[in-house]
């Protein structure tokens, strides 16, 4: 498929399958899907490209070919569907609330994913209030904070320098007005897990809040806000084995309640009433319904839920042993090719997800990554995976210089100037 100074060759179509001592993969939809190859014939597709979206469940699923013939509106209705639906709705919220360990005055909002979260946070900052980010977040936790007073913070080499960073930077604030904190808790380009329990300590000693994004922490490992001592929590239900199209935003109500809301509209408002001026009076909800105006994404929601439970009863531990066996095989694989560099921020011995992104000598990564699926049925991903100034710096380029994302940016037998990114998880 690509020419390349160097050929490497794939030994495995797929990731091997767990130890016997390892829990079983949790049944997902579309492991069985065959896939054409170049060189002819077919293989079983290899899903490794769970950090954009891992493939759903089974059990959610079959949990939503139940509920689908009975969906109704939500809060709307005085039918039985209705009732059922709302029914539905609000037991999600506190499965959800369950599966985040969420104080007991939390609210749960339900959002379209992490990014909306984000933004939804960003739109309820209070005035004047200043938001500190490692320069190595996602876009998502990078950028919605343009309207507000922005600290950009240099990408740590260790999770000690990461506390280090943000510590120094708090202390300069100015401690009077509000702050945030916006850390990732397992980034989606190397994995690594941040130390997010010291950050969140640091940012409240010094006053600030703080926000984790849990976009690649929730799907493979146990969180609790309650212990994390969070303030907010975001993930998407796409990347966490439900469908997508719903993501979450939960913590505290204070902010959230003070905001205008997200987008205006029913739902939000709880009484509207014409002005003898001849305008519009609103009193909106102060509950999660003040975010959620319009109606809401019922199944999406209801996925989530399926998805929240159907991982606690499979149990993290085990999930996370597995997981671990999975990535020790990979950095195993990878490692024995001498042309492959794996990309790290905090080394080879930091705790990680299944998130792994390497560069091949001599190879193009986005021709890399085509070849892997053309002739081996591999799926992964290739490019900057939207963290831009993270990869660059991974990869020794310059962290300023701008780029599109996922723009196949070397020639054959170049240095690669973006990367491969294999990933994987409960379902693998
Ligand atoms: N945060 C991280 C760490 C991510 O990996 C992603 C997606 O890749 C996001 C946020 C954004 O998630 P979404 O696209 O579901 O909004």
């Amino acid at each position: 498929t690509a020419s390349a100074t160097t050929s490497v060759t794939v030994e495995s179509a797929a990731v091997e399958s767990a130890d016997p001592c390892c829990a079983a993969p949790l049944p997902v939809l579309g492991r069985d899907v065959s896939v054409p190859l170049v060189t002819g014939g077919e293989v079983t597709y290899a899903a490794l490209d769970y950090a954009a979206s891992a493939p759903a469940l089974q059990r959610v699923w079959d949990d939503v070919a139940a509920y689908a013939p009975y969906y109704g509106s939500v809060h709307r209705g005085a039918g039985y569907l209705s009732q059922l639906s709302t029914d539905l709705f609000e037991s999600s919220r506190v499965t959800v609330a369950e599966f985040l360990d969420c104080r007991a005055d939390d609210q749960v909002v339900f959002t379209r994913s992490t990014t909306d979260s984000l933004n939804l946070l960003a739109k309820a900052l209070p005035a004047d209030c200043q938001v500190f980010v490692f320069e190595t977040e996602h876009h998502a936790s990078l950028l919605p904070w343009q309207d507000a007073r922005v600290t950009y913070l240099n990408a740590p080499r260790t999770p000690r320098q990461a506390v280090e960073t943000l510590e120094r930077a708090l202390a300069d604030r100015d401690p009077y007005g509000p702050a945030l904190v916006c850390v990732t808790g397992a980034s989606n380009v190397t994995g690594e897990l941040w130390p997010v329990g010291e950050l969140a300590a640091a940012a409240h000693a010094h006053g600030a809040r703080i926000v984790l994004d849990a976009a690649q922490l929730a799907p493979h490992h146990p969180v609790s806000v309650r212990e994390l001592d969070v303030d907010w929590i975001a993930f998407s239900g796409h990347k966490l084995y439900a469908p997508f199209g719903s993501g979450v935003l939960a913590g505290r109500a204070d902010w959230l309640q003070e905001a205008e809301p997200y987008l205006a509209g029913g739902g939000a408002s709880k009484k509207v009433a014409r002005r003898s001026d001849g305008g519009v009076d609103v009193e909106w909800h102060t509950t999660a319904a003040r975010h959620e105006a319009g109606s809401p994404n019922v199944i999406g929601v209801y996925s989530i839920a399926s998805a929240c439970k159907a991982l606690t009863e499979a149990g993290f531990d085990a999930l996370v042993s597995r997981e671990r066996h999975l990535i020790a095989k990979v950095r195993e694989g990878l490692a024995a090719v001498p042309e492959v560099r794996v990309l790290s921020l905090f080394g080879d011995d930091a705790p990680r997800v299944g998130v792994i992104s390497f560069v091949v000598d001599g190879w193009n990564s986005s021709h890399f990554a085509a070849a892997l699926s053309a002739e081996y049925g591999i799926g992964v991903r290739d490019g900057l995976f939207c963290a831009h100034p993270l990869v660059r710096t991974l990869l020794g380029s310059d962290p300023q210089d701008p780029g599109e994302c996922g723009a196949p940016e070397a020639e054959p037998g170049e240095r690669s100037l973006n990367a491969i990114r294999v990933s994987f998880g409960a379902g693998t």
